[in-house]
């Protein structure tokens, strides 16, 4: 039985890591039938428009997807394709898992889990500029809307995740000592959440600029951490960076009607065209989807042989050392496959 999804190999470097990782997928007997689909500067190429029709109807249709980086203006220009799409299917939660895949790094026990709010605070798109005498443009407002629904429906997510993955703390991170409202408002609708679920998983809490430091400083304390939006794609990079980088960082977006599942990493002009981008991350984003659509043995079938390649370190992209193309990596894990 094979399950539609849909296939959006993006900008910049993301055709090439999208090949690698739909190889490696076909060689692990993935059942996925591809719908391939244009979204970001490919389609406004194509057909002017950075979120074409199609797009959005294979995802209707599939209620999944496997995601390409998208390269967004800075400044003027289209809004973010990215952001456009978790808020059409309302993909509320932002999962990012971060744990050691390389050793001799700064440290080896970190495994964090960042579910991010990723629909509402300041990337909520309430955006507008405030004319002072003739200057159009004199103050800018952007405004960080918490609702109660939005939050409880995230940081519940959180929990539910610690209940099914084993996990033991849920570490809420805001800043309601200065956001009295909007932060004091998902603080103390975490706290309510928290307490359905005492005595199977524990709770903390932390203000944003300290967990920032406690991060860098002892990660390993750290568990599933629940965020809202601005602060949690500013941390999920940072921890990211604490266990490699962002070339081997998956994000999974996930909705009640779908999900869409990419790499942390964006695009990457600085290497887009030459083949030697790192595919790890989108191919471990797959063994997310995996997991979500029941497959979690061939997730991790796959995603053991992307930390062996990894470790063995003969055949790593230029981002860990090595010199071998996209195409020889995928190769590589597609041997250990097969061994
Ligand atoms: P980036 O992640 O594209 O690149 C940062 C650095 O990491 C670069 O030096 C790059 O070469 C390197 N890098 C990233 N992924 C790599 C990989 N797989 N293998 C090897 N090296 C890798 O961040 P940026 O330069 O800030 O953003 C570039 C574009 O990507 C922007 O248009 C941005 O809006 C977009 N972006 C998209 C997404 C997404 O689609 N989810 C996420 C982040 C950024």
């Amino acid at each position: 039985m094979s399950i539609p999804c849909t296939l959006i190999p993006g900008d910049g470097i993301g055709p090439d890591i999208t090949d690698a990782t739909v190889r490696i997928l076909e060689a692990a007997g993935a059942p996925f039938a591809w719908d391939r689909q244009l979204a970001g500067m490919a389609a406004v190429h194509a057909c002017h428009n950075p979120m074409p029709d199609a797009t959005l109807d294979s995802i209707k249709r599939t209620r999944l997807a496997l995601k390409g980086p998208l390269e967004t203006p800075v400044g003027e220009g289209f809004r973010s394709v990215n952001v456009a799409l978790r808020k059409t299917f309302d993909l509320y939660a932002n999962v990012r898992p971060a744990q050691v895949i390389l050793p001799g790094g700064r440290f080896e026990k970190v495994d964090i889990v960042l579910v991010r709010e990723n629909t509402e605070g300041l990337y909520a798109g309430l955006e507008h500029y405030i004319k002072i005498g003739e200057d159009e443009k004199a103050a800018a407002e952007s405004i960080a809307l918490i609702t109660r629904l939005g939050s409880e429906r995230v940081i519940r997510y959180a929990f539910e995740y610690a209940v099914a993955h084993g996990r033991k703390k849920v570490t809420l991170v805001h800043k309601a000592n200065i956001l009295k409202y909007s932060q004091g408002l998902f603080r103390s609708i975490g706290q309510g959440v928290a307490k359905e679920y005492e005595g199977r998983v524990a709770y903390d809490e932390r203000i944003v600029d300290a967990c920032a430091m406690q991060l860098v400083i002892k990660p390993e304390q750290f568990d599933v951490i629940v965020t809202t939006n601005l602060f949690g794609d500013i941390l999920s990079d940072l921890v990211s960076g604490l266990v490699g980088g962002l070339g081997l960082a998956p994000g999974a977006n996930i909705g009640k009607h779908a999900a869409i599942f990419e790499a942390v990493h964006g695009t990457a002009p600085d290497i887009a065209g030459q083949g030697i981008a790192n595919p790890s991350a989108l191919t471990l984003a797959a063994c997310l989807m995996l997991e979500h659509v029941g497959e979690a043995a061939v997730g991790q079938r796959i995603r053991a042989a992307v930390v062996t390649t990894l470790r063995e370190a003969k055949s790593v992209t230029r981002d860990l050392g090595g010199s071998a193309t996209t195409g020889q990596f995928a190769d590589a894990v597609i041997a250990k496959l097969r061994a």
